[in-house]
């Protein structure tokens, strides 16, 4: 029999009913209550509740498994929904900052500091370091095909290869680390922008490549660009010809070439490049997709690709390995081996790059190069509540790319 107190099955969020569904997602209540946790954290609470050993604890995040380069902190804008209405203090670094998981010495950069009764947060940790794992990891990647595309645009196309009910989540976090836009309904609506799409193969196989790339060029919505799939049924090069000759005003044709087809994909996009540039349609770029990711884009980007959709590389991206640990009792330091006791501030200095984790304080930090530095670990939540209004997700991303081209660019 299920524990009633496990409460699995929300009465009316979870109802399967015929006139209700249910997928295999936690619902948002039940995540806000903790349920979507590791048993253990229950247990536990069960335990400090009834010996009355609840204390006041802070817990630090720090990345504990494999390092790989600065990472994008993503996924703060849900953690502050979880934590919301508890009574704890939320310390951070802002969204969309890029930090190294480590300091200039090796010590483990915290990028959040939570305080309050264990009983406040103690079953949230699960869900919370989920939050922020999968959107970092998918944010961080992101920023590693922005950093080698640069101003060529790239637009998120994952999120058919994940669970639906993340598919917002994943967006944002793309967006966020410098995808130009996203493919999903959600995903734009939670980022203020119209979604990115061009054509399905589906419709050519409909009513044919000419009457799909008529439909598909007869799109007048404002700001819409006229991008043509072309390599339905014909061989690349001649469906391009075909489509820049019959229909007027492309912006993009664009590939999506079956692996089975592929040979030298650089070299296709050359072949379709000059053939078009040779009857005068050099204002017509190329667009690919298809099993995109940060190891084959370059060469596809020099061979004259001017756009690219990437979806399963940056959707799937693997998560960051953080861990929440208490690093101080009833305001003493105390924290278990391997790790760093005490609360933290985290120093970055734009100047020179340098990154430096000290015991918190309010004393001024100036960098060994003579920069004053200020402390990236601020105060955002008091008690549960917000202190300064929430971030849109147009500011974090700015932060996010101001980041890449400039201080995490000094250490690459
Ligand atoms: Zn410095």
């Amino acid at each position: 029999m299920a524990d009633a107190k496990m409460n699995i099955r929300d009465p009316v969020e979870g109802n399967s009913s015929a006139n209700s569904y249910r997928f295999n997602t936690a619902s948002d209540k039940q995540i806000k209550e903790g349920l979507a946790s590791d048993v253990y954290f229950t247990r536990t609470l069960d335990e400090i509740a009834q010996s009355g050993t609840d204390k006041r604890v802070a817990a630090e995040i720090t990345v504990s498994g494999p390092l790989g380069g600065w990472l994008a902190f993503c996924g703060l804008d849900e953690v502050l929904e979880l934590l919301g209405g508890n009574d704890v203090d939320v310390y951070s670094i802002p969204e969309g900052s890029m930090i190294p998981p480590r300091d200039d010495h090796g010590i483990p950069v915290p990028v959040m500091r939570i305080e309050g009764k264990y009983s406040d947060f103690g079953r949230l940790e699960t869900a919370l370091l989920g939050f922020i794992c999968q959107a970092t990891g998918i944010c961080t990647y992101s920023t590693k095909i922005k950093r080698i595309l640069g101003d060529t645009p790239y637009f998120s196309f994952g999120i058919r290869r994940m669970h639906p009910a993340i598919s917002p989540m994943i967006d944002r976090a793309a967006y966020i680390g410098g995808s130009a836009g996203v493919s999903g309904i959600l995903g734009a609506q939670l980022i203020g922008q119209d979604p990115v799409g061009t054509m399905p193969h589906a419709l050519s196989l409909l009513v044919g490549d000419d009457a799909a790339w008529k439909l598909s060029a007869s799109d007048t919505r404002e700001g819409q660009k006229k991008v043509l799939l072309i390599d339905t049924f014909m061989d690349e090069k001649f469906a391009a010809i075909r489509a820049a000759e019959t229909i007027k005003g492309i912006d993009f044709i664009r590939l999506d070439t079956p692996s089975s087809r592929r040979g030298n994909f650089g070299s296709l996009i050359r072949e379709v490049r000059w053939e078009l540039d040779l009857r005068g349609f050099k204002n017509i770029k190329i667009m690919v997709s298809g099993g995109l990711n940060a190891e084959n884009i370059s060469e596809l980007k020099e061979a004259g690709a001017e756009a690219f959709g990437i979806g399963t590389s940056i959707a799937s991206a693997k998560p960051y390995d953080f861990a929440m640990d208490i690093v101080e009792v009833e305001g003493k330091p105390l924290t278990k081996r391997g790790k760093y006791s005490g609360g933290k501030n985290v120093y970055r200095c734009e100047s020179c790059g340098s990154v430096r984790v000290e015991p918190a304080s309010d004393r001024e930090y100036i960098c060994s190069c003579g920069n004053r530095v200020p402390n990236m670990i601020r105060l955002i939540m008091k008690r549960g509540s917000l202190t300064s209004r929430k971030e849109n997700v147009k500011e974090i991303r700015e932060r996010c790319m101001k980041d890449l081209a400039g201080v995490a660019s000094l250490k690459h």
